[in-house]
């Protein structure tokens, strides 16, 4: 079995938490609140993690999730402000952060998103992990402002920094920072305690998804707290652990790589036998993910 076939077997629930999801049944999801500091909250339902902030200018949202959780997410914020929702961000395009896009927007709320994102939307894009094409967005679910390398929103007594980090977990993701606060939303740069997805066909890149993280890493403390992408909230030690383990799958595959190895001997070797335990309890079984590292760098 060559990496293509490899990927191609990788089951297609990686964008969906839980397998009703993936049958397209959300009536069982519940959309739960965590509070991660004084009007920052996560939101999980099904697929990424929400971020939201709420104060005296509005509710302002990071990702939106599935079309059809989308009453579900606004009762959830309703539960913790009065004022409705005027921006959505999205991290980056897949369907699992963007699906409530169209209804968000017809809802009154602003969207946002890097360039990249709203191309890729517009025009559809094939998923090769998954031998799956992404029909066009419909206009109403497009990025409505778009930027390219950071722009920040001065919002509820907050700075919020959006920062491009592409080309990493795709090529139009970005990181929020809530500056005040010291909390970041990662996106799906950060797949906290599980081995990570890197859509490789819509430019993913492993050394990307480390720079990423480097950056952030850089300018955080122990205080500093990460909302992942998919996972549980992070503190500086968990983020650093998850870029170590990135980091020496990376070199373990381009030794192999250097040394003649094929795509499917990398990938036998198991190269990343002794992480597999604490991370590859997740969507991303081992192989399928030494698969995507060794694609990525080709
Ligand atoms: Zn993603």
């Amino acid at each position: 079995m060559n990496t293509r076939s490899l990927a191609l077997a990788m089951p297609l629930v990686v964008l969906c938490a839980a397998p009703a999801a993936a049958q397209g049944d959300f009536s069982a999801v519940e959309i739960k609140a965590e509070k991660v500091a004084d009007g920052i909250y996560m939101l999980t339902g099904s697929g990424g993690n929400l971020g939201l902030s709420v104060g005296e200018d509005g509710a302002y949202l990071i990702d939106d999730q599935y079309a059809p959780l989308t009453g579900k997410i606004l009762a959830a914020v309703k539960e913790l402000t009065p004022e409705p929702v005027r921006f959505v961000i999205n991290t980056h395009y897949h369907g699992d952060h963007t699906g409530g896009n169209e209804n968000m927007g017809e809802a009154g709320a602003l969207l946002v998103a890097h360039e990249n994102v709203r191309a890729r939307m517009a025009a559809g894009t094939f998923m090769k992990a998954f031998n799956r094409q992404v029909e066009p967005a419909p206009a109403g679910a497009l990025p409505v402002v778009t930027f390219t390398d950071a722009v920040t929103f001065h919002w509820n007594g907050e700075e919020l920094r959006v920062f491009f980090v592409g080309p990493a977990h795709t090529d139009g993701d970005v990181i929020i920072h809530f500056v005040k606060a010291d909390v970041f939303h990662m996106g799906d740069t950060l797949f906290n305690g599980l081995y990570p997805f890197i859509d490789v066909s819509a430019g993913g890149r492993i050394d990307g998804m480390i720079a990423a993280v480097d950056r952030v890493l850089k300018v955080a403390d122990e205080k500093t707290r990460f909302i992942a992408g998919h996972g549980p909230v992070a503190a500086k030690a968990d983020l650093q652990a998850y870029r170590d383990m990135l980091a020496q799958v990376r070199d373990r595959v381009v030794k192999l790589k250097a040394e003649g190895k094929t795509g499917e001997e990398i990938v036998a070797a198991k190269p990343t036998a002794e992480f597999d335990e604490k991370w590859g309890g997740g969507f991303m079984k081992p192989d399928a993910w030494v698969g995507l590292v060794y694609e990525s760098m080709r």
